[in-house]
Order: structure tokens, then sequence, then C-alpha cells
């Protein structure tokens, strides 16, 4: 509770600091989006794209997920969750670029490159969809998250 009163405190403050002394920006960013990108980064709490890139609202269109992963290409195959995204991005608000943002220490990627998957029955589902990377890297002389990719396990657990 005392987190939640903290987020509110902060949204007030987003108001009377940014909001308020903003209202050009704000009113431009009501008549619609005009982002000359798309980011699809990690859900990870540590990764604030924003902070890192110096953005204003309304610079890039975001899509968040875990370990950042942009799936194949499966028209039809169930919900899709990244390429609507990236779809409405590029079709829709013609981006100029898209960026896909790793980071260090993502636990998502040490579940894949370990093949140890995390809690739950979805994530290793999704991480899995890297595997073909996974399995590229394998074959790399480098060593990956502390591990050389030579001696990675075969498979995913999940
Ligand atoms: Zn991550």
């Amino acid at each position: 509770m005392k987190d939640i009163a903290r987020f509110i405190a902060g949204f007030r403050r987003f108001q009377e600091k940014y909001f308020s002394a903003d209202r050009e920006l704000f009113e431009q960013l009501r008549q619609g989006q005009r982002p000359k990108a798309a980011i699809v980064a990690c859900a990870d709490s540590r990764v604030d794209r924003a902070l890192l890139m110096d953005e204003e609202p309304g610079d890039v269109f975001v899509v968040r997920n875990v370990a950042n992963l942009v799936p194949p290409y499966a028209p039809g195959g169930g919900f899709a969750s990244v390429p609507a995204a990236l779809e409405f991005a590029v079709l829709s608000l013609a981006v100029e670029h898209v960026i896909v943002l790793g980071h260090a220490q993502c636990g998502g990627i040490h579940a894949l490159m370990n093949g140890t998957g995390p809690v739950g029955e979805f994530i290793g589902k999704w991480v899995g969809i890297a595997q073909r990377a996974r399995l590229s890297c394998a074959n790399s002389p480098f060593k990956l998250y502390g591990v050389s990719a030579r001696t990675l396990p075969s498979a995913h657990s999940r």
C-alpha cells in the first residue's frame, strides 16, 4: 500500500511539474502520435528506455515483453500482440526505425540460455521462441552469460 501511495503521489507531481508546465506538447499529443521509432524492450523494471534514450512523450512507440522478443511470423497463430503492435507502428504510424533493446542480466534470456524455465506456465514457452537464436549461439566461440556457448544445454526445459 505504501508503494501505491508513492505512485499516486508521483502521478500528482507529474501533473504539476510536467503536464501543467508543457501544455503545448501535451495538446499536440492529444491530437495524435507521430513517433519516429518503435522499440521492443524488455519488461524488466530496471530498464527504463525513456530515461536511457532521453525520450519525450510521443517520441517512441513502445512494445515491452519478457526478454524483448519478436515472435516468428505466423499469421493465424493465435494472439499476436507483438506483431500487431509492430504492424501498427510500421504501417499506420510509419515509424522510420524499429529498435530491439536488450539489456544485461535479463532473466528471460538467462532462462533461455541456461535451459531453466522460470516459475510459471507461460514464460518458458515464450522465451522458447528464441530457440533458433540460442542454438546459433551454441556454434559461437564467444561466452554468453558466463557460460561457454559450446556447453549450453541442448534444449529448453519447457
Ligand atoms: Zn530482460
